[in-house]
């Protein structure tokens, strides 16, 4: 980090500043210039607070050099993080299909489902019991009987579940879920994040709705800096001025989060175009693009699904997008 003084800055101000710094580890390396005093901060400056640094009388601007997260951070850990989950793994060079409808709705249907995408070439199974809807009328998901049912299903077929908590009441339910989704609008609940990280399940942590790359990387660093390193980040869209997509899919996110990141991604095409007719193309974009996997929704009966219909696939599309993304990475990307 390095601080820019004003010019002339008050020397009782000055060593106020200088104690502070030391304080808290940091070596400082001043520079004195005819017009203005500047300080390298040399050490761990994550802690330092770099608005209220701005905000001080005699400091005219602030840099950071480094990035505020470390244990996210590509830069501590070079090699990307493969994550394992039951029988399957994601992240340094392993692919993860995650499919399954957007809400869990009864056990033929559940159950149909996780067999019809397990066929189809799936590797995780997803599907919601608690549901963060928009309306406080529509379908709200079936809490802990959802769960009941993802676990029968994954009983039928071996594929590990994934699905999503909302609330930190919810957690004794996950015991036996395999990966904990933590929601678009869930992303900077810190609390939730903090608990999550005391426990030992990969987390899909879903970019927020409107939130930077480094928003993301600094909730994945709240899970991280409990002790929970199996974060698996997804990017799902976000809020732009276009209305011809649910959101915009950014898929640059995945170079950038590549290149600062070793944690996997995977891109959520439902979600980020809001309509089946348009999830291939972003699905083989995403896969052409570097991600470590896809999470798509997958429904039987997309017509009568009672949660994002208008954006699910059959299990007919997904198998072709499964095909099609493995000749990508085997053609193209030479994986
Ligand atoms: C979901 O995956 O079911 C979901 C609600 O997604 P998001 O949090 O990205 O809106
Ligand atoms: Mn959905």
């Amino acid at each position: 980090m390095i601080i820019v003084l004003k010019s002339n800055p008050n020397p009782e101000q000055y060593e106020q500043l200088k104690k502070w710094l030391e304080d808290k580890g940091l070596d400082i390396h001043k520079t004195q210039g005819i017009h203005s005093t500047i300080l390298g901060l040399v050490g761990d400056t994550s802690k330092v607070d770099i608005d209220l640094v701005s905000a001080m009388e005699i400091v005219d601007t602030v840099k950071r050099i480094q990035e505020p997260y470390k244990a996210a951070n590509r830069k501590f850990h070079p090699l990307d993080t493969e994550i394992t989950v039951e029988n399957t793994k994601i992240g340094a060079g392993h692919f993860a299909m995650i499919a399954g409808p957007c809400s869990v709705e009864t056990e033929e249907q559940i159950i149909g489902i996780a067999k019809a995408v397990k066929a189809a070439g799936a590797t995780m199974l997803r599907g919601g019991a608690f549901k963060p809807r928009t309306s406080p009328y529509a379908f709200q998901g079936l809490g802990g009987d959802g769960i009941k049912l993802l676990l029968e299903a994954k009983k039928e077929t071996g594929l590990p579940i994934v699905t999503e908590i909302m609330d930190l009441s919810q957690l004794d339910l996950f015991e036996e879920v395999d990966v904990i989704q933590v929601g678009a609008r869930n992303m900077q609940n810190f609390q939730l994040l903090k608990e999550l990280g005391h426990t030992k399940k990969p987390i899909l942590l879903k970019r927020g709705l409107s939130s930077t790359i480094q928003e993301l990387l600094m909730s994945a660093e709240y899970i991280m800096a409990g002790g929970n390193e199996d974060v698996i980040l997804c990017e799902r869209g976000i809020r732009t001025f276009e209305t011809a997509t649910r959101n915009t899919l950014d898929i640059s996110a995945v170079p950038v989060l590549k290149e600062k990141t070793h944690l996997p991604i995977v891109i959520d095409p439902s979600h980020s175009t809001g309509y089946s007719k348009y999830v291939k193309s972003m699905c083989y974009a995403s896969t052409a693009a570097g991600a470590d996997g896809l999470i798509i929704e997958v429904h039987n009966d997309p017509a009568k699904a009672w949660c994002d219909g208008q954006q699910s696939i059959t299990p007919a599309a997904f198998e072709e997008i499964n095909r099609g993304v493995q000749l990508i990475r085997e053609d193209v990307l030479k994986l």
